[in-house]
């Protein structure tokens, strides 16, 4: 036991990560935080760390994810928080011979998104560049912003009128003077909207009047037909945000509604309620309940809050791409830092209940199952191996390390499922081993690890009953011809909004040189593709078939889609009988038939604890704060919290673990995060 407050920190994703980071932050001294923390440890399951956002190496290196991962241009916590990871690593002078050196090399701008737009009976790829600007992720505190509804309408009124602008055909003078008349107005009011509001219900029955009588003009034609869209979507989003006083309510006043009625009820019309952008916002955030692609929910004022932050406040880039897998250069530097300060990693833990004390205030022990042990003379299990000098997740347990040795092969730790038998049983307990928990594990998992604490607390019980997760489906494919060779000319897109399996895809040809395939067998290009998966059983921890299940429906939607669907992006890999030609994944023989998907990378994400956290409309009062355990000793931290930023995505991750730390240091939960997510 060391001097100060020892932290256990349960479950080591990208939440539990960041509480880490900032419970070890040196600069808290600095900056007067006081600061008595002791030990930090962090209990993983299994071999790996970074949960969802987790990645491993496979055959010839490639690069395996849970799926599809971009980081958005406006995650200013989540960048932060590397940027101060590569400064703290210094490899150029204690890893001179890796090939990410900063922060500048795990990311790429990924300015392309392509939407699905289906007219007439035919799917159209509509695909935008958003102009890069010179502003960079993850700027020090007090330079980045917020954004606030009265953001959103100016910048709604502006591209409207840009909108009006761009039609060369059809030009309305009348629309394009009162738009032209209500930026300047907007631009009048600078900071303080609400004097204006009055006028804007002149300014709303105009736009509307200039939007139906377009409407005819435009069917027509492409692209005036979809910007039509965006103008019928800005302007009952403006008509809606006026109505319902959001620029004194907030956001989350509308958010037990949901979006698509919300803007329905503002007079968005049939066309963008169905349309590739409005699709695109639900296949983008998994927001299928249950899986159902018929059952699309998300909250209205996360949704008009999401869609500003993404479009409007991005920095540099609207999307960023790694360079090599998000297990690579996010976690493993992470981690690598964290053991420089101090920070213990106990793997193979796998946490199996909490008990609350007599009272219920206190979280009194820890009950966990320690999966293998160390061989004898470790005392830490190193998880990383080196791909090409590069710093990585392996896809199974380091056997050397341990005492199971080979038997371990196949054990599947990391799974709900697995049969192995554990080595022993550990209990951590209050004074002892920890004074604080950080609960960093998911809310999906939580139902099967916190059934003492939930007896006792309706709040937990309530919030373990509105949470909701989905299962998700993705495969990678390695394709011997190039993108362009396969007919597809958007290099680096990322596709959204297109047939319900496997909605979304994008295209990751800029991994192969991160891999290390022999000159033979070097792919031509690589993409990803991803959905959310619809699941009628969920969770039994007595059906043992239930991933082996999964998995093949993930198999099968995957053989699906290369045979139904991919020929709309390549029309190359289709041959003349309209079948997908098999032979062009690498690994695949000459007369390769569908079995050869099996020389791919397909998973299905339905452990607990990999489902996706969805945000559900109404169900932001059912979270809990990273300080609403309900135990005094506990503090909770995850994309299921409400941390503000209530959807599952790495930015949320972050933040939520920085406001557990912060919780523990005694500091307001928004210390030292920025981007105003609690409006
Ligand atoms: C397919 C998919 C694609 C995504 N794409 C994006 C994207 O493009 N951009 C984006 O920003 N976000 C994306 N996300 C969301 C993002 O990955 C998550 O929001 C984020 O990783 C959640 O972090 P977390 O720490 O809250 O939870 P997790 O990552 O789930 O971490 C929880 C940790 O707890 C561990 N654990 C669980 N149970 C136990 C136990 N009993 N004992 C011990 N340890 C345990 C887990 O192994 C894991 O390490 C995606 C998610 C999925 C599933």
């Amino acid at each position: 036991m060391t001097s100060g407050r020892n932290v256990a920190i349960l479950g080591g994703g990208m939440a539990g990560l960041a509480a880490a980071w900032r419970l070890t932050d040196p600069s808290n001294a600095a900056a007067g935080v006081p600061n008595d923390v002791g030990m930090v440890t962090v209990y993983q399951r299994g071999h790996r760390l970074g949960g969802k956002a987790a990645s491993h190496r496979g055959l010839n290196g490639r690069i395996e994810e849970h799926g599809l991962h971009v980081w958005l241009g406006y995650y200013d916590n989540a960048f932060r928080l590397i940027r101060q990871c590569y400064e703290q690593l210094d490899r150029a002078d204690c890893d001179p011979a890796c090939p990410i050196q900063s922060w500048e090399d795990v990311f790429q701008a990924a300015p392309t998104i392509g939407l699905e737009d289906f007219h007439n009976g035919d799917w159209k790829t509509w695909t935008a560049v958003f102009p890069p600007n010179d502003r960079k992720p993850g700027e020090p505190l007090g330079e980045s912003t917020s954004v606030l509804a009265a953001d959103i309408l100016r910048q709604s009124v502006k591209l409207a009128a840009t909108f009006l602008q761009s039609l060369d055909g059809p030009k309305l003078e009348l629309g394009t003077s009162m738009a032209l008349a209500g930026v300047a107005e907007v631009e009048k009011a600078a900071g303080a909207l609400q004097p204006i509001l009055p006028a804007f219900g002149g300014i709303q029955i105009m736009a509307e009047m200039v939007r139906d009588r377009l409407k005819p003009v435009v069917v027509d034609n492409d692209s005036s037909r979809r910007l039509w869209q965006l103008f019928d979507l800005i302007v009952a989003q403006v008509k809606g945000m006026v109505k319902d006083d959001l620029l004194t309510k907030g956001f989350r006043s509308i958010d037990h509604i949901e979006y698509r009625d919300w803007i329905a009820s503002h007079g968005a019309s049939r066309e963008t309620l169905e349309g590739a952008l409005v699709r695109g916002l639900y296949d983008l955030a998994f927001s299928h309940r249950g899986g159902d692609p018929g059952r699309t929910e998300f909250p209205a004022g996360l949704g008009l809050f999401l869609a500003t932050k993404t479009f409007f406040d991005y920095r540099g880039a609207l999307f960023w791409k790694m360079q090599a897998g998000m297990g690579d250069v996010v976690v493993a530097p992470i981690y690598e830092v964290l053991r420089k300060r101090g920070v213990r990693f106990e793997f193979f833990h796998r946490v199996d209940d909490l008990v609350p004390d007599e009272a219920g205030e206190l979280i009194d022990r820890v009950e966990l199952g320690r999966q293998v042990k160390l061989r004898d003379d470790l005392s830490d299990y190193d998880p990383l191996i080196r791909h090409d000098e590069l710093p990585c997740f392996p896809a199974e347990p380091d056997e050397g390390q341990l005492d199971a040795g080979s038997a371990v092969a196949g054990a599947e730790l990391e799974s709900f499922w697995s049969t192995w038998p554990d080595a022993d049983k550990v209990e951590l307990v209050r004074g002892r081993d920890f004074d604080d928990l950080v609960f960093a594990i998911p809310v999906g998992m939580a139902r099967h690890v916190t059934g003492q604490l939930a007896q006792g607390s309706p709040p937990w019980q309530r919030m373990l009953e509105s949470v909701e997760t989905v299962g998700t489906q993705a495969f990678q494919l390695w394709l011997k011809p190039s993108e362009e060779e396969l007919g597809w000319s958007a290099e680096g897109s990322t596709v959204t909004s297109y047939v319900d399996t496997y909605d979304t895809w994008s295209s990751m040809s800029h991994l192969i040189e991160a891999e290390g395939w022999p000159a033979e067998q070097r792919p031509g290009s690589v993409a990803y593709f991803c959905s959310s998966m619809r699941q009628e059983d969920v969770d039994d921890p007595t059906d043992l078939g239930q991933p082996g299940r999964a998995s093949n429906e993930a198999r099968q939607a995957a053989v699906q889609y290369l045979e139904n669907s991919v020929g709309h992006y390549w029309p190359n890999a289709i041959d003349e009988d309209g079948r997908f030609r098999w032979d062009l994944l690498v690994g695949a023989a000459p007369d390769a038939g569908p079995e050869a998907i099996d020389t791919q990378y397909v998973t299905a994400n339905v452990d607990p604890s990999d489902r996706y956290v969805q945000a559900l409309p109404g169900t932001d009062q059912a979270r809990l704060r990273a300080d609403e355990s309900g135990f005094a000793n506990m503090r909770l931290a995850g994309d299921w919290t409400d941390c503000g930023l209530n959807a599952g995505c790495i930015e949320a991750a972050v933040i939520s673990g920085l406001a557990a730390a912060n919780s523990i240091l005694g500091l307001p939960l928004d210390a030292g995060v920025s981007g105003g997510y609690r409006t």
